[in-house]
């Protein structure tokens, strides 16, 4: 049996503990498995986790409490990947070629970087099965054990009650950096507390695509010149004709909140993806100030937003032309969250390095500079655009050992966070956080004690690009 099960749980924090507090409770529940590489979340950037793990030899378990994989890629019904064509190498390379070859959805190396959510989650799913990792959906992550300062185990909650998973090394990418938290690892949110938005993506079926570009084409001022492109090519009306349009038609939403009162309000825009035909998935709903990681708040941020989308569909259904015969084909099950916790890395990614495309020796991935900060005085986009190393500390949460992070909860300020959360990013960062994950626990190491250079020949060995100079060739 496993060693966790020998030293009768040392240390169990969170599991059953007040909100917001991690303390210790008396049981963990029985050790449901005992793995080498133990992920935590399948989303973004624990898929990649898990599979850099199993190509290393590693006996891998990702834990998950949704029904399937894919995280917010999946879930939050979000098809615009980024620079698939020109900044991506390794798993995330297979991973596009793979959504090509499915046939179902654009074609993301050549149509526009969009990938079909329903694509994600069957395909990370069969990728998962490939590599024998052992899937445990349906479980969620409430506490951490630990053994002096090190995690050795992580608890969950399900149908089948209390569990616990041991394992030599963790990855935490669950976005909300939930297993970290747990364990007492050094975290930070947002400037001072303050994050950004959440939004409920939504799809919108049955949309007369040219009814709806002849009127925009007569409307000043609210951006709807790339729709009218799009369509006046083709767009939204075949398979395989897939485009992004970002406009402001949300600035006509004050002149009809008298009878949509649950039109969203303050900073927010309209901007929408076409990647099945006649139909819209569009990110418009907004609400600020509520914290990821509280459930009262996700309680609030699935009502306020759910009325907001259902009050933008009626909006435009009587009074934009084009829609009078859609139908709302889907909500996302979750509003999205895009910012919570981030780790307080042994280093931090900061703006500062993201403004001087800043290399190191200690890289091992590369990040593009491009902002995406949905805040609620302002909405900062832009940055240079171009690469900055991510050293290994950004991976190696402060005060805790045996944990890696992954996705959008690893080290990165504010600002930085905006712009490693996206999904190629965060994808990659999982390729990584998985390697090292595997070839700690496979040399008997803590992550943190791995010779970077050990880290950086095995994802170079796979393709994988750790820094600009490797890109540069
Ligand atoms: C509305 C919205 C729009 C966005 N638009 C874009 C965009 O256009 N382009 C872009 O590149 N990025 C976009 N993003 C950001 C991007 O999607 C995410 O930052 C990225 O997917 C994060 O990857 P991750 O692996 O860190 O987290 P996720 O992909 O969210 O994965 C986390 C996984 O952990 C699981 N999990 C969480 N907590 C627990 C727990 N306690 N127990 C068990 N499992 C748990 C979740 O279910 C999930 O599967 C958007 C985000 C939002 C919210």
């Amino acid at each position: 049996m496993s060693s966790l099960h020998r030293r009768d749980f040392l240390h169990i924090a969170g599991a059953g503990a007040l909100a917001g507090c991690a303390s210790p409770t008396p049981a963990a529940g029985p050790v449901a498995g005992d793995f080498d590489v133990v992920v935590c979340g399948g989303g973004t950037s624990g898929l990649p986790a898990a599979l850099a793990a199993a190509r290393r030899g590693a006996r891998v378990a990702v834990v998950e409490r949704y029904g399937f994989l894919g995280g917010n890629a999946a879930f939050s019904i979000m098809p615009c990947w980024h620079h698939l064509g020109d900044h991506h190498s390794g798993l995330l390379t297979d991973f596009a070629r793979r959504v090509e070859s499915f046939g179902v959805g654009p074609a993301p190396l050549r149509q526009g970087n969009h990938i079909e959510p329903e694509a994600v989650k069957i395909l990370f799913l069969e990728m998962a099965l490939e590599r024998n990792v052992r899937l445990f959906l349906h479980h969620f992550i409430a506490g951490a054990v630990k053994e002096g300062g090190r995690v050795t185990g992580v608890v969950t909650e399900s149908k089948s009650g209390r569990r616990t998973f041991a394992a030599k090394s963790f990855v935490d990418a669950t976005g909300d950096g939930d297993l970290g938290f747990h364990a007492g690892a050094r975290t930070a949110k947002g400037v001072d507390g303050q994050v950004q938005a959440m939004s409920l993506r939504f799809r919108v079926g049955y949309v007369d695509f040219d009814r709806f570009a002849e009127w925009a084409a007569g409307q000043k001022g609210f951006g709807l010149e790339g729709l009218v492109q799009a369509v006046r090519t083709g767009g939204g009306k075949e398979h395989g004709r897939a485009f992004y349009f970002g406009s402001r038609l949300d600035r006509i939403y004050d002149r009809f909140r008298d009878r949509y009162p649950d039109l969203p309000s303050g900073l927010t825009y309209f901007n929408c993806s076409s990647i099945r035909p006649h139909e819209l998935s569009i990110n418009t709903t907004r609400v600020y100030d509520l914290d990821g990681t509280s459930a009262d708040d996700l309680t609030r941020g699935e009502i306020v937003t759910r009325k907001q989308a259902w009050a933008v569909w009626r909006f435009l259904r009587e009074n934009i032309p084009g829609f009078e015969r859609s139908v709302v084909v889907e909500t996302a099950p979750q509003v999205g969250v895009r910012e919570t916790r981030c780790f307080v890395g042994d280093r931090v990614l900061t703006v500062e390095d993201g403004a001087a495309n800043r290399e190191c020796a200690d890289s091992v991935q590369t990040c593009r500079v491009t902002f995406d900060s949905h805040d609620k005085q302002k909405y900062e986009t832009g940055g240079n655009k171009g690469l900055v190393d991510v050293p290994y500390g950004c991976f190696l949460p402060r005060g805790v050992e045996g944990l890696l992070a992954a996705g959008r909860c690893a080290s990165a300020d504010h600002l930085m966070n905006s712009t490693f959360r996206r999904m190629e990013n965060s994808f990659q960062s999982g390729e990584v956080a998985g390697t090292a994950a595997a070839l700690a626990a496979l040399s008997g190491v803590t992550p943190r004690a791995l010779p970077v250079r050990e880290l950086q020949d095995e994802l170079r060995r796979n393709g994988f690009k750790t820094c600009q100079r490797d890109r540069r060739g």
